[in-house]
C-alpha cells in the first residue's frame, strides 16, 4: 500500500468509527439508557442483565451530570469533551441545576469483599491439572470482575478507604483502634475491597494469573504477564488494580476520596511479583527499587496495604512464638517496603480470640484492625481493636451464595461459563 492510500484508508476507518459511535448514541437516547451505563458497558464489555438496567435507571439518573461527562471523557481516553448535546443524559425529569452532593452520616452495614488476583488466562487456570479445582473455587475471571464492579457501581456502592471506619492510637506500646463515624455522599453505600495474596506466587504465574505489577509508559500501574504463547504483555485490563484504577477514572463517584482497595501481602515469595524475599540475591537492590516504585504509585492512587502474614500461616493454629516470629519477619521484609499499616488480614480467615495473648502480641507489633472471612457484613470495635469480616468473592460464592450476594450483584449473571463447575452443572442439567 502506498503512503497516500494508507492515509485515505485510515480516513475511511475513522469516518466509519464515527458513524458507529453516533449510531450508538442515537440508539441509547431512544432507549433512555443513562450514558454512564453505556460507558460502563463499553468499558467492561459486559452485557448488563435487564433487571440491573431497570432497577438502576432511576438511581443512576440522580447522579449529577458532571460525572456523566467525566465518564464519557474516561471512555474517550481524555479526548476533548463531546458537545453539550451529546453529554446531556436523556431525562424525563428536569435536572437543570444539579445540586452539589449532600454529605450524610452513615450508620448502616459496611460491606467488605475480597478477591485473589484475577485469572487472566483461563486456558491455564482450567487446564485440567491438579490446580484446576482450586482456581475454580478461589479465583475470579476478568469478565466476572468487570461485571461485579459494574453492578456494585450501579447499585450505589462507593469504595471507601478502610481507615475511614477506624481511628488508631498507640497506648503503652500497643496499637489500638476505635470506630470512627462515617460520612458519605447521600444515597451511597460504603464498600471496602481487598485483594489477598497479590504476590504473584510461582504457582500463580503457571496457572493463569499475571506475573507482576509494573509501571507502564505513562507511569501507571499495569499488569505484566507472559501469555500462553510465550509473548510478553503489559496491559491495564488483566488484573484488579489497573482495572479498578480505570473504572474509577471513568466513574469518579464510585470512589470516596479516591479510595481503591486494600492489598494484603505475604512475604515468602516477595511482593507484587518482585522476589524481595531473596534478600541475599545479587540483584536485591534493583528488585527492591522496582517494587518500591510500584508501591509508591499504588499509594498515590488510593491503594493501601495490609499484612497477610509472612508465611501465610493459620494464626489460630500456630503457637504464639511462631505467630510473633512470622509477624516480625513480615515487618522486616515487607512492612519496611510498604510503611506502617494497622491492618492484619488473617490467612485462611483464621482469626485469633479477642483479647488473647496472640492478639495482644499483634497489637505490640502495630496491628489493631483484624479482618477475617464471613458470609455477611460484620464490624465490631472492642478491647481496643476493630474486627471486620469480609465476604469471599470467588467460584465457591458465585456458585453457592447467589441469594446472599444479591444486594451486591446477580451471581447468576456474573458467573463465567468457562468455569469447569458451570460446565459440569450444565452437563448434569442436560442429562
Ligand atoms: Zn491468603
Amino acid at each position: 500500500m502506498k503512503k497516500g492510500e494508507k492515509k485515505q484508508s485510515r480516513m475511511w476507518v475513522l469516518l466509519a468509527v464515527g458513524i458507529i459511535v453516533l449510531g450508538c448514541i442515537a440508539v441509547l437516547s431512544f432507549t433512555g439508557l443513562p450514558f454512564e451505563q453505556a460507558a460502563a458497558h463499553f468499558l467492561t464489555g459486559s452485557s448488563s442483565s435487564p433487571q440491573h438496567t431497570a432497577a438502576n435507571a432511576s438511581t443512576t439518573h440522580a447522579i449529577s451530570t458532571p460525572s456523566v461527562a467525566e465518564s464519557t471523557n474516561g471512555v474517550n481516553g481524555g479526548s476533548p469533551s463531546p458537545s453539550p448535546a451529546l453529554t446531556q443524559a436523556p431525562s424525563s425529569t428536569p435536572t437543570a441545576t444539579p445540586s452539589p452532593q449532600k454529605m450524610v452520616a452513615y450508620h448502616g452495614p459496611v460491606e467488605h469483599i475480597f478477591f485473589h488476583p484475577l485469572i487472566a488466562y483461563p486456558e491455564l487456570a482450567f487446564d485440567g491439572d491438579s490446580m484446576t479445582k482450586g482456581y475454580d473455587d478461589w479465583f475470579v475471571t476478568i469478565p466476572e470482575f468487570n461485571k461485579i464492579i459494574d453492578s456494585l457501581y450501579r447499585n450505589n456502592y462507593i469504595l471507601i478507604p478502610i481507615d475511614s471506619i477506624y481511628e488508631t492510637k498507640t497506648i503503652d506500646g500497643k496499637m489500638t483502634a476505635t470506630r470512627k463515624d462515617l460520612t458519605l455522599p447521600e444515597g451511597k453505600k460504603p464498600l471496602i475491597l481487598s485483594i489477598d495474596d497479590n504476590n504473584y506466587y510461582d504457582y500463580m504465574r503457571k496457572n493463569g494469573n499475571i506475573n507482576k505489577l509494573v509501571l507502564d509508559e505513562n507511569g501507571e500501574v499495569a499488569g505484566y504477564a507472559i501469555d500462553p504463547k510465550g509473548a510478553e504483555v503489559t496491559a491495564r485490563d488483566n488484573d484488579i488494580i489497573p482495572i479498578l484504577d480505570d473504572f474509577v477514572k471513568a466513574h469518579p463517584d464510585f470512589s470516596f476520596q479516591g479510595a481503591k482497595g486494600v492489598i494484603a501481602l505475604t512475604g515468602y515469595e516477595g511482593i507484587l511479583g518482585y522476589r524481595t524475599n531473596e534478600t541475599g540475591a545479587a540483584d536485591y537492590a534493583e528488585t527492591k527499587a522496582a517494587a518500591l516504585k510500584v508501591v509508591s504509585r499504588l499509594k498515590e492512587t488510593g491503594w493501601t496495604f495490609a499484612s497477610h502474614g509472612w508465611g501465610h500461616k493459620d494464626a489460630g493454629k500456630i503457637s504464639e512464638k511462631v505467630l510473633f516470629a512470622d509477624t516480625d519477619r513480615w515487618l522486616k521484609e515487607v512492612g519496611s517496603l510498604l510503611g506502617p499499616t494497622p491492618v492484619y488480614i488473617y490467612p485462611y480467615g483464621a482469626s485469633v480470640p479477642e483479647g488473647s495473648p496472640k492478639m495482644k502480641g499483634l497489637q505490640d507489633r502495630g496491628f489493631a484492625v483484624f479482618c477475617s472471612v464471613g458470609p455477611a457484613p460484620y464490624l465490631k470495635a472492642s478491647s481496643g481493636v476493630v474486627m471486620m469480616d469480609r465476604r469471599h468473592i470467588d467460584g465457591l460464592s458465585l456458585n453457592d451464595d447467589v441469594k446472599r450476594l444479591a444486594p451486591l450483584f446477580d451471581a447468576t449473571v456474573v458467573i463465567d461459563p468457562i468455569r469447569p463447575s458451570v460446565k459440569a452443572k450444565l452437563a448434569t442439567a442436560n442429562k
